[in-house]
């Protein structure tokens, strides 16, 4: 049986699933080394699921499995472009999938969106799940009202994360750093602004329900912004219909005595200008109508109208953007690599999967369906390729050797297996899933302490 070698940049869902799906090809033996620039493994699942959804999180138990079968090795703390690069890989593997996700957020292009207190969701969600380069991240929580910008799940997440009672936030794996700060905040109004209407919003229902489930929160809804009635028009998707449904809900229901934190929601309002002298004092709305286009897509248009909110802190959860890769063919419009059925365009031994190949959209089981794609055209062209038309790969010892000279520090299967182990002991004896260590030189520490 023929064995190819496979190298995989990036660990998030995209990365174990394309890992899954090469290890149960049939009739070849494929090994599978996984890159990523952190110590830690799993991507968006250990930095980017809001800590509340522990069910959403234990989908990293399937990760372990992949990362527990015979080919597979992890190799953590070497980062693509500076410590190995594309021709390291390509002369070291058969084949090269990305799967390093979208790095950046979607700029608002606005004045002021770089003052003090306005903050990207990437970021902000980054401190929050202790991810290493932003724990040091200055979010005024000191303030009484804080601003979402966006109507999609990360918005719904930060908008959640900013009202948990500590009850429920000590009860997660939110980073240290951030359980004080977010427990203690001051902000008791959280303002969720969507440029469109509430039909376009890009949130899911089982996210707005669960703000029903929320000790002391009471959701505002101006009834004036949820026409009555379109909860129930066919024409309309079900995902849309249950949003309405529930919007409509709360802007029917009375003032809530009991509740002592709220989560807002407006539409039709886009933002045009953040304004302060040393930091976020306020934020200008243009107040939308809706138009559609000639392929019908609703688009806002601005009226003319403005409105001003005063916050101390804004979050743009304006959604994500890949970022190019050294050396790669790049889509500069959508942010991602150009490619056919997952092979590079222009490339013959690399792939994308994931974000960097469709862009930031779908849910982490999106991305299973995705590495399928990716891996049935890497096996075919594998499959196809004649004998010679491509290096033999170096054997497993020797591209261990190669890195382990290359990258000192570099963390293995094994490391990580026994920084889990630590964090999960600390979070035990909490009554946490894990207490997690937020800087890279402290993986390190506990790698080599075994
Ligand atoms: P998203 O779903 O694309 O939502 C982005 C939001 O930002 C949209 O409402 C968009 O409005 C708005 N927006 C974009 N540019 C804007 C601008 N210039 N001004 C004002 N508003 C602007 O992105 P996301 O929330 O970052 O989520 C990314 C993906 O992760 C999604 O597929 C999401 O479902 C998924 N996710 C899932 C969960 C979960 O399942 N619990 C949690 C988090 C994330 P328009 O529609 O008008 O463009």
């Amino acid at each position: 049986m023929p064995t190819h070698r496979v190298a995989i940049v990036g660990s998030g869902p995209a990365g174990f699933y394309t890992a899954g799906s090469l290890l149960d090809a049939a009739d070849v033996d494929v090994r599978v080394d996984m890159y990523e620039r952190l110590a830690t493994p799993w991507g968006l699942v250990r930095a980017g699921v809001a800590p509340d959804h522990p069910k959403m999180k234990s989908v990293s138990a399937q990760f372990e499995q992949i990362a527990a079968r015979p080919g597979f090795r992890f190799f953590g703390n070497v980062e693509f472009g500076s410590d190995v690069d594309r021709a390291d890989l390509l002369a070291h593997y058969d084949s090269v999938v990305y799967a390093v996700g979208a790095q950046s957020e979607r700029p608002l292009g606005i004045p002021g969106e770089q003052l003090p207190g306005s903050v990207a969701s990437i970021d902000f969600v980054g401190w929050y799940n202790g991810h290493p380069d932003l724990t040091e991240l200055p979010i005024a929580l000191a303030a009484d009202n804080a601003v979402v910008i966006g109507n999609g799940n990360v918005a719904l997440d930060v908008a959640r994360m900013l009202v948990l009672p500590r009850t429920e936030l000590a009860r997660t794996d939110v980073a240290d750093h951030a359980l004080d700060p977010l427990a203690t905040s001051g902000i008791a109004e959280v303002s969720v602004v969507g440029r469109r209407g509430a039909a376009q919003a890009a949130f899911t229902i089982a996210e707005l329900r669960e703000l029903n489930h929320m000790p002391g929160l009471a959701v505002v809804v101006d009834r004036a912004e949820v026409p009555t009635g379109a909860g129930t028009d066919p024409a309309m998707s079900r995902g849309v219909r249950h949003n309405l449904d529930m919007l409509h809900g709360w802007a029917e229901r009375g003032p809530e005595p009991d509740a002592h934190r709220r989560i807002i929601f407006r539409f039709l309002r886009s933002p045009v200008e953040i304004r302060g002298t040393d930091r976020v004092e306020e934020v200008v709305f243009a107040v939308n109508r809706l138009e559609a286009d000639v392929e019908g897509r609703v688009r806002a248009v601005d009226t003319g109208e403005r409105e001003t909110l005063p916050t101390r802190l804004v979050v743009r959860a304006t959604g994500y953007r890949g970022v190019a890769l050294p050396g790669l063919p790049f889509d500069p419009a959508r942010g991602v690599v150009p490619h056919e059925d997952g092979r590079i365009t222009g490339c013959t031994r690399e792939y994308v999967v994931g974000w960097i190949k469709r862009g930031p959209t779908g849910i982490i089981g999106t991305n299973k369906h995705d590495a399928h794609e990716t891996v049935a055209r890497l096996l075919t062209d594998l499959a196809d390729s004649p004998a010679g038309a491509r290096a033999a790969a170096p054997d497993e010892d020797t591209v261990l050797a190669w890195l382990s000279a290359r990258r000192p520090d570099l963390i293995t299967d094994a490391d990580w297996q026994t920084i889990d182990s630590y964090e999960r002991a600390r979070g035990h004896a909490a009554g946490r899933p894990r207490i997690k260590v937020v800087s890279t030189a402290e993986h390190l520490r506990i790698a080599r302490s075994r």
